[in-house]
């Protein structure tokens, strides 16, 4: 008898169950039972995020040639967290349930309900600052000298560069610097997979310009962030902008917009960058915590002044998860066998982890030696997956479930006319091609990619 206890499987739980069956994502220090908060990702995962940062940073560093690259440390010194407010500031109200001791943020649960966790009443403390920055000290002693934190944020990596910046680049205002690297907060929520994790990567940019003229490039940078997405191969309609009311809007913000995305259920609409712009805040903090001005010479007015700043703040990780969500759908398929389930991810070609797959029809009569020569050529180009074991159709779907685009056929006849099936994974479509096109083939079909 089927078990009526049993909860309904999510569209989220149905994407961790294959993230985790197809080697996309696993929980961290799975074998001792998990760690909350810290996920790693697998052969696909990995590929998968690598694609979407290299689409960011070319999108960012080549194709707009106003920016220019950083990698700042994950240490630094404690200051710059003071100076930036984090150390003060950067904290969320939590209460614990007496009871059961969980701990929530209290802006997120009814502190008249019971506990979530234990269903206590009247069980919480009173709500407290809970500093979100993890702590730990360098060197060997452990005074106050030696702490350091875990950076939450890449952003002041590039404030306290700007200055190297402007000496060292041939720079002018106005300009941006681009940087993806990991950031970490102790969350206490980490609920919704990788949505929001105590380790995660983030891809920021921040553009310096002339005070005043933010008012130009805080539009331009909105407009140039979704027209990412769009490339990226997203869902417009799972896209829109939210704008920060009063009192979400940081105190020295001049204005602060989130593009948020339309998640699996049971998420919704959630944040998934943001676009705000900042005024001369970071700099002018800087400035008085070090006691140097990080102000800037106007090489033809000989103006100085502190420049303002638009910033656009996108999670890689919730970017991996949002490509996730957006690519994958149930398909039910009507064969001459009856009705079949296809699971499949449709991510625009440039996002798949795997490109091609080169697929034998079988292994004997040199089919399989063939099929594996095509695959080394391929290579070159895009990434492949060579792949001989089990009946054609279960190897497709094999590939339809990580999002393969381009599936390739090595049968007798390649023997005889060098020619091969070339089988889309959006319209299981196939068409017959010579080997000496594929290349340029799968290229123009990539070029030209639409989701229907
Ligand atoms: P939230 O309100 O969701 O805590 P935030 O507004 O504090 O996020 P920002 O500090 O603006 O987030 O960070 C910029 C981006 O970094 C976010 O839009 C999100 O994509 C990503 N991000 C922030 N915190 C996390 C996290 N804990 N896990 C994964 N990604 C995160």
């Amino acid at each position: 008898m089927a078990n009526k206890n049993k909860k309904q499987q999510t569209e989220l739980d149905k994407i961790v169950s294959l993230c985790k069956r197809r080697g996309f994502i696993f929980q961290s220090s799975e074998i001792y039972g998990g760690l909350n908060g810290a996920y790693d990702y697998g052969p696909m995962g990995v590929q998968l995020k690598n694609n979407i940062r290299d689409l960011w940073w070319k999108e960012m560093t080549q194709m707009h040639d106003d920016i220019v690259g950083l990698d700042a440390s994950i240490l630094m010194a404690s200051k710059v967290w003071e100076a930036s407010g984090h150390v003060g500031n950067f904290s969320d109200p939590m209460v614990d349930c007496k009871e059961c001791k969980s701990r929530f943020r209290s802006d997120q649960i009814d502190l008249d309900a019971p506990c979530p966790n234990c269903g206590a009443e009247d069980s919480f403390t009173e709500p407290k600052n809970f500093n979100l920055m993890f702590q730990t000290s360098i060197g060997s002693n452990s005074d106050s000298a030696s702490v350091v934190y875990l950076r939450p944020e890449t952003a002041q990596g590039i404030y306290v560069n700007f200055r190297n910046v402007v000496d060292s680049s041939r720079v002018q205002i106005p300009f941006g610097i681009a940087q993806v690297g990991k950031s970490f907060r102790n969350e206490i929520t980490t609920k919704n997979f990788i949505f929001r994790s105590c380790e995660f990567e983030q891809m920021e940019m921040q553009f310096f310009c002339k005070p005043g003229d933010d008012e130009k490039w805080f539009p331009y940078w909105r407009e140039q962030r979704m027209a990412f997405y769009e490339k990226m191969g997203i869902r417009m309609d799972h896209l829109r902008w939210h704008q920060h009311g009063p009192k979400e809007l940081a105190f020295y913000a001049k204005d602060a917009y989130d593009i948020e995305y339309q998640f699996v259920e049971p998420m919704k609409w959630q944040e998934l960058e943001g676009v705000h712009s900042r005024t001369d805040y970071d700099l002018t903090q800087h400035s008085k915590f070090c006691g140097k001005q990080q102000d800037y010479l106007d090489p033809v007015t000989h103006e100085r002044y502190i420049p303002y700043v638009v910033e656009t703040s996108a999670g890689l990780t919730r970017n991996v998860l949002m490509a996730l969500c957006d690519a994958y759908d149930e398909e039910i398929l009507h064969t001459e066998k009856g009705d079949d389930l296809r699971t499949v991810l449709h991510f625009h070609p440039r996002l798949a982890p795997v490109t091609v797959a080169v697929l034998p029809l079988v292994k004997k009569d040199g089919i399989a030696e063939l099929a594996k020569e095509i695959e080394m050529e391929l290579r070159e180009e895009f990434t492949t997956f060579y792949d001989q074991g089990g009946a054609i159709g279960r190897r497709y779907r094999r590939m339809d479930e990580i999002g393969t685009p381009y599936c390739i056929t090595v049968d007798y006849d390649t023997k005889e006319d060098n020619t091969v099936t070339l089988r889309f994974r959006d319209s299981m479509e196939q068409v017959r091609v010579p080997v000496s096109e594929l290349i340029s083939t799968i290229k123009a079909a990539t070029k030209n990619y639409k989701r229907k």
